[in-house]
């Protein structure tokens, strides 16, 4: 079992040893963007070292990389290969040292796919780095159906109506939270990203989700991508966000950065709609253990 501990270390924000670095404008404080991705998975840009220079230009003490996970055997096209594990993990040391010499702390993260079938592949895989979070990630509605892949729309939007794609998404959901090894869970409501959104009253999918985290004791993420797709919102939305708080589960605030560029997107905005959902807190993690830290 995976070891967790929460703890509340008011007003460590700005002192917190690691993060400490060369004076910053300090105005993203409290957040560390933990989604972000590199060339490994073909369709990120940009050595991991200028995430780091564009972290430190926009403030932030504390990022991670978290790139899409390999599977057991080759799988698809937009992901690292088994074998390349371990150049992953050499280039986020490389971008680790940058980040020593600019203040930013650099952490180890991966965004693991999750489909039935890969709970051993993905225990393994939680013991094959030092990882310091794993991300958990539904995107594949079936082995070969990704339900935010724009070559796959038809064909999802051929087989599901809103309703039947909302209600495998959320199944699988819960399902990954379920196998205990995530530390938080990536852009819960991805299935709205081209507009298809059921009618009427979305709570009580939004409720699987929030259930699944809450009793597997896991987080979750504000991603600011959805703001720069069709759909033109962040993920999740703020009804869901608004149940999240209410339940106390922990929220990072994530760009899924897949260029240099996007680092700490849109991060104030995100900010103020933690704010207006309830939220007064963001966590961090550290090989697997999480603590808080004030929104502010
Ligand atoms: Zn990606
Ligand atoms: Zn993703």
């Amino acid at each position: 079992m995976i070891k967790r501990a929460t703890r509340f270390f008011p007003g460590l924000c700005q002192n917190h040893a690691e993060g400490r670095g060369p004076s910053k404008t300090m105005s993203l404080n409290a957040l560390a963007d933990y989604h972000m991705h590199t060339p490994l998975c073909h369709h990120a840009t940009g050595n991991p070292v200028a995430y780091v220079d564009q972290a430190a230009q926009r403030g932030l003490t504390e990022i991670g990389f978290a790139c899409h996970s390999p599977m057991p055997d080759p799988f698809d096209d937009w992901r690292m290969e088994r074998d390349e594990l371990p150049r992953y993990v050499d280039m986020v040391a490389t971008a680790r040292e940058r980040g020593r010499q600019e203040g930013v702390v650099v952490r180890l993260g991966l965004e693991v796919d999750y489909l039935p079938g890969l709970e051993d592949w993905i225990a393994e895989l939680s013991t094959l780095a030092p990882w310091d979070y794993l991300i958990g990630s539904v995107h594949y509605l079936t082995d070969s159906l990704v339900v935010d892949h724009p070559e796959h729309l038809s064909q999802v939007q051929a087989r599901y109506s809103p309703e039947e794609m909302w209600a495998r998404y959320w199944e699988l959901f819960a399902a990954a939270c379920a196998t205990g090894q995530f530390d938080f869970m990536a852009h819960p409501d991805l299935p709205k990203k081209f507009g298809d959104v059921p009618e009427g009253d979305l709570t009580p999918y939004y409720r699987q989700g929030i259930d699944a985290m809450k009793s597997a004791k896991i987080g979750t993420e504000i991603n600011t991508a959805g703001l720069h797709k069709p759909i033109g919102e962040m993920y999740p939305t703020e009804a869901f966000l608004t149940l999240a708080a209410k339940a106390a589960i922990p929220l990072v605030i994530s760009s899924d950065a897949h260029a240099p560029e996007e680092v700490g997107r849109d991060f104030e905005a995100a900010r103020a709609l933690a704010k207006r959902s309830g939220y007064t807190s963001l966590a961090r993690y550290a090989r697997r253990e999480r603590r808080l830290l004030p929104l502010d």
